[in-house]
């Protein structure tokens, strides 16, 4: 069957050969074994069930959240001659009844489903007269809680596995961390299934990091090394997008806005002309860059701290899917770290708030890290980064900055953690070592320890800091349900 799929590879998509995981993923997918496939965004998740899907002789479903996603993926398959087709309910009644009938006459090989459609009665019924071989569920961390796009319909899909059990199952995502892991497997009911998880190393990004001190001014020079390229800029906020914008086109630069204010008449046209390379530049918030796929984007630039590392990671990976060098920079500034903690502090979910700090926490390890940023970065993925030195990024490349003897602080901290039981969060531990009177500092007596009021030399940002540092050094663990260290 391998040698079906590879043919299919080659003379149907017009590719020379499988990427690393590839050919591993759909060898299994096409023994019928679950699986589980964990790749980063643009590994080339897409051809894991759709060559399975062509190779199979029954039909494959396709769970995807984004009907524009699912759009785009049916014509391109139309294109290559794949017969495939989505059901929703945008369709018109002529052509949603073809694509019926396709499906009935077991025309199709791949059929495209929102969750929501999926579990339809009408849609089960129509299912359930079909041969069913495969069940692709892509974007799966959306089943999970844990992960940063929960979708509640996606946790009644183990119903659709349910219906079909010789179909054969297969989850995608760009999410890898152990938690959300387990509970795609667990939600889907295919705790048996094979592990794949590909490197989310992307060795031709530069990433680098500067205090945010003059942001408009940091970003134009940055954007003029950058002449006639394509570049995505990243603002936390549609007026920040806005404002943005207007400065550059100002100041005479190729660039279109893109956020979810906008109609999506517009956001469509400013996508296409950019891909189309009208326009150079697009200054927009996250709500720009599912699913698009230009592959000479030269650089990301984080006009704001992104809230997490999912979310950085994502962005960043927009840039330089060709394997071509690109460059990544995010402006770093404070006050962006205490917006996030303002927001982070309106949620009322205590579970949530906890998990948003937490978040923030390893993204801010990144932006503050001495060495290699690919560390943080790769570690969110549950990778240990291999080299020491990546050679691209600033820390590794850039003359040493001057470094300070932090032992002394560090041991305090460690101390007073070790001291009051292990099971504070930072804020706490910095409460004791700064001497606080507060409440929970009184209650627990802490202000008799002998590491009561030892800290002073630092102000509370500071000692934040070097708790994020010892947490990513792998020094301290902090427990992701209450934050304790
Ligand atoms: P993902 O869904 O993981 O983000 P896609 O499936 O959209 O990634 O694939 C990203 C890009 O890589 C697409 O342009 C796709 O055509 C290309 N691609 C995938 N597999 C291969 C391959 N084996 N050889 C060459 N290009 C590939
Ligand atoms: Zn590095």
């Amino acid at each position: 069957m391998m040698n079906q799929a590879n043919a299919i590879l080659n003379n149907v998509f017009g590719f020379e050969q499988f990427r690393e995981s590839q050919e591993a993923i759909i060898s299994n997918v096409l023994h019928r074994q679950n699986t589980l496939a964990i790749m980063p965004t643009g590994g080339g998740k897409s051809l894991c069930y759709q060559i399975p899907g062509t190779v199979f002789d029954g039909l494959t479903i396709v769970i995807s959240p984004l009907i524009s996603l699912m759009q785009d993926q049916v014509r391109q398959l139309n294109e290559l001659a794949i017969p495939a087709c989505v059901l929703n309910s945008s369709l018109s009644d002529i052509d949603y009844q073809n694509n019926l009938d396709g499906i009935k006459q077991q025309q199709i090989k791949l059929l495209f489903l929102a969750p929501e459609t999926a579990l339809q009665t009408n849609i089960l019924d129509l299912l359930s007269h079909c041969d069913v071989a495969c069940i692709a569920i892509d974007e799966a961390h959306c089943i999970s809680e844990w992960g940063h796009d929960f979708r509640p319909e996606y946790r009644q899909l183990n119903r659709l596995i349910e219906c079909f059990p010789t179909a054969v199952c297969i989850a995608l995502t760009a999410t890898a961390t152990p938690r959300v892991r387990e509970d795609i497997k667990r939600q889907l009911n295919i705790i048996d299934s094979s592990e794949f998880i590909s490197s989310f190393d992307r060795p031709n990004l530069f990433i680098s990091v500067v205090p945010k001190d003059n942001p408009y001014l940091q970003c134009k020079n940055f954007v003029e090394q950058h002449p006639e390229q394509s570049g995505i800029i990243y603002c936390q906020s549609r007026s920040g997008v806005d404002e943005l914008t207007a400065k550059l086109k100002r100041d005479g630069f190729s660039v279109l806005p893109y956020h979810a204010g906008l109609s999506s008449i517009k956001r469509s046209d400013y996508q296409e002309r950019f891909i189309r390379d009208d326009v150079s530049i697009i200054v927009a918030t996250i709500a720009f860059g599912m699913g698009i796929n230009k592959p000479d984007v030269r650089y990301v630039l984080h006009y704001d701290l992104p809230k997490n590392i999912e979310g950085y990671y994502q962005q960043i990976g927009r840039a330089g899917r060709d394997g071509l060098s690109a460059d990544c920079l995010l402006l770093f500034g404070y006050g962006d770290t205490g917006k996030i903690r303002f927001f982070i502090e309106q949620m009322n979910n205590e579970q949530e708030k906890r998990l948003a700090n937490v978040h923030l926490n390893q993204m801010l390890a990144l932006a503050e890290a001495e060495d290699c940023r690919r560390s943080p970065l790769l570690e969110y993925f549950g990778e240990k980064s291999v080299k020491e030195n990546c050679a691209n990024c600033d820390n590794c490349t850039g003359e040493s900055k001057e470094k300070s003897d932090l032992t002394v602080p560090a041991q305090k901290f460690l101390s007073c953690v070790h001291r009051t039981g292990q099971r504070f969060g930072a804020s706490h531990i910095i409460d004791v070592l700064r001497g606080s009177s507060a409440e929970k500092v009184l209650q627990n007596q802490h202000n008799l320890l002998s590491t009561y009021n030892i800290g002073n030399e630092f102000n509370k940002k500071q000692w934040m800091a070097l708790a994020r540092q010892l947490i990513h050094k792998g020094l301290l663990n902090q427990e992701e349900q209450f934050g304790g260290l």
